[in-house]
């Protein structure tokens, strides 16, 4: 009995950890044939409207158990193709708002929508086809490194994977191994550094090629030269998609459409960069924090 129940256990743990990271889940859910939290409506359609999909948030309320309210009547609009930053301390919220929208759990009121539609509508496969996440700490797969960047659009050619490798600036560090892009990567095989994970993150949603982005900045600092060349990345993978950034660090936020304030499952600020800072308010007091000390965090 005690054999059966470990790795069940096992994969539990597995399953959790995967979902606050925002992986995708699919190969997770057929591997344990888990009964999932989340439902297809019954007549579910596909998403559509996926050229140019803004993403809204209508009053939505959260909480992850009843008696403790995550999120508190949350709006905001990431017109298609922009960009909309929250930033805010620890606990605020901000990475709930990634789960929400991929819909790993329902929302209590109000709605999310995609390109006008309720995300509680669509089935799920077409929803997480259309949204790219490039989450804090990347799993890998104990498989090939080609495996782990392909992962995602599994039909994908060697070609396209050292294409989007090459943009995330990963494909020297694989052409030097002496295995290439077979190189097994993982707990079993080759460690990867957190930049490097995260490169390998951004080449695999490079390749997906979805119209939205989910983008949940790592908490534990990179060094400065290493986050640097990752912002461009992201950057250049960002435009023209309709991108959710989780910041941590302010230096990412300053283009965005708009900079979300959270704290406490509340919105506190809201404004472009320049706006918030004329403001003199929170947002402010964070940059200035941020100027004092060169440590680039958006984590009061
Ligand atoms: P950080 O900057 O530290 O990543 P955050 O603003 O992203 O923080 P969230 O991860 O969204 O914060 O968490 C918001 C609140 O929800 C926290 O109080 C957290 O303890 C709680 N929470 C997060 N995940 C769960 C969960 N799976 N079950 C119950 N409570 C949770």
């Amino acid at each position: 009995m005690l054999q059966i129940y470990m790795p069940l256990n096992f994969l539990g743990v597995i399953y959790r950890e995967i979902k606050q990271n925002l992986t995708d889940l699919d190969k997770m859910f057929t591997l344990m044939d888990k009964q999932q939290e989340v439902q297809d409506a019954p007549g579910a359609t596909a998403l559509t409207g996926l050229d140019a999909p803004a993403v809204r948030f209508e009053n939505v309320h959260f909480a992850y158990e009843a008696e403790r309210p995550i999120l508190h009547g949350i709006s905001l609009e990431i017109p298609a193709g922009k960009t909309v930053a929250v930033v805010g301390p620890s606990g605020a919220g901000k990475s709930t708002l990634s789960r929400l929208l991929y819909r790993f759990y329902d929302i209590q009121q109000g709605r999310i929508t995609i390109a006008g539609q309720d995300i509680r509508a669509v089935t799920q496969q077409s929803l997480r086809r259309a949204i790219g996440i490039v989450p804090q700490d990347t799993v890998l797969f104990n498989d090939s490194i080609a495996f782990n960047i392909a992962y995602g659009k599994p039909n994908a050619s060697q070609e396209d994977i050292e294409a989007a490798a090459r943009a995330a600036r990963i494909h020297d560090f694989i052409a030097a191994q002496p295995k290439g892009y077979a190189t097994t990567v993982g707990e079993r095989g080759l460690k990867l550094s957190g930049g490097e994970k995260q490169r390998v993150a951004i080449a695999r949603t490079l390749l997906k090629n979805p119209p939205i982005l989910i983008f949940d900045e790592a908490t534990s600092a990179l060094d400065s030269a290493n986050e640097r060349a990752i912002q461009a990345e992201l950057h250049q993978a960002a435009a023209g998609k309709t991108t959710l950034v989780i910041a941590h660090r302010l230096s990412t936020v300053v283009d965005a459409h708009e900079i979300i304030v959270l704290d406490g499952g509340r919105i506190v600020e809201r404004g472009s960069h320049a706006q918030l800072l004329a403001q003199g308010g929170r947002y402010a007091s964070m940059w200035a924090l941020q100027q004092q000390s060169g440590a680039a965090t958006a984590s009061p």
